[in-house]
């Protein structure tokens, strides 16, 4: 019995250095023009932790053009105050048209994950691995209608079934746009409740559950609001041109009206925030919460 513990102690302590790097290489990555047959895999460990998702701001630094990207401090709960939300609001709601502009900038970024078991795939070596989908609004609200919502009753429970009673999640990559504009969407993508036979044993299933990656892991860790406010002087606010004592002009009142239209976050919690220095912000399917925020404020769309 010993043999088999020790041997897994050797394995975590040669793996250990790599880890953060085979998290990344867990990571799908869906190419445009590709279509991807998989099922969503559950975190049996920690059923609360099977979507997890996480809040930032990125945008381009004033100061070198480098892309920035703080964590939001809503990741860790919507009663939470993050100070560059406050910003943004403050300055969407009473700022200059330049500052108005600006503030666009600091828009808020919503990733989720969750584990697939990759039944179909253009990538052959990934066949039959469990890999990690980083995703935006667009698939988001696609599971979200399959597990939750107005698709419930067809797919629910089945999404993370295996057996032949399971339902495949068909990801469709197109392009929409042209040239520059160019970007991905997964707008086609859905739940296919033609009856597949995977063909896997209670065992096989079994392996395939407790091989789903921790997705906690990859939430970025949590910046303190001095840390978030060094980033901002240095990177957003140039020539003095920062407002004083901006969070006075937006009420915790006012602000969660402002926030009314976002959907909550899947299970995080502060607890399983863990370092990871290797998140970095996906550049498609992007929130549309700019746009909603702006129609909250009725102001003209860029
Ligand atoms: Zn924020």
């Amino acid at each position: 019995m010993l043999d088999e513990i020790f041997k897994k102690i050797q394995a975590s302590q040669t793996t250990q250095p790599t880890q953060t790097k085979s998290k990344n290489e867990n990571i799908l990555q869906l190419e445009p023009g590709n279509t991807y047959i998989v099922r969503l895999v559950p975190f049996i460990k920690k059923p609360e932790s099977t979507f997890v998702s996480f809040h930032n701001h990125g945008w381009e630094s004033k100061k070198n053009g480098r892309y920035i990207s703080i964590p939001c401090l809503k990741t860790w709960g919507r009663g939470e105050k993050c100070p560059t939300c406050e910003i943004r609001f403050a300055e969407l709601k009473i700022g200059s048209d330049a500052a108005k502009a600006k503030a666009r900038l600091l828009r808020q970024k919503t990733t989720n994950y969750v584990n697939l078991y990759m039944i179909d795939t253009p990538n052959t070596d990934d066949k039959g691995k469990v890999k990690i989908l980083r995703y935006g609004a667009e698939l988001d609200k696609i599971i979200k209608a399959a597990v939750t919502g107005e698709d419930a009753d067809e797919f629910g429970m089945r999404v993370f079934d295996l057996s032949p009673d399971g339902v495949d999640f068909r990801i469709k990559v197109d392009t929409k746009g042209q040239g520059r504009e160019a970007m991905p969407t997964y707008a086609m993508s859905k739940f296919v409740s033609k009856k597949h036979d995977l063909g896997l044993s209670q065992a096989e299933i079994q392996a395939i559950y407790d091989s789903a990656h921790d997705l906690t892991a990859l939430v970025p860790e949590r910046k303190s609001d001095a840390e978030i406010e060094k980033v901002l002087n240095e990177h957003y606010f140039t020539n003095q041109d920062r407002p004083v004592a901006v969070t006075e002009y937006v009420s915790d009142e006012e602000e969660n009206d402002i926030r009314g239209s976002y959907n909550p976050s899947p299970a995080y919690h502060a607890e399983e925030e863990r370092e990871t220095k290797s998140i970095t912000t996906s550049t498609s399917n992007v929130d549309d919460t700019v746009s909603d925020l702006l129609k909250e404020f009725s102001l003209p769309e860029d």
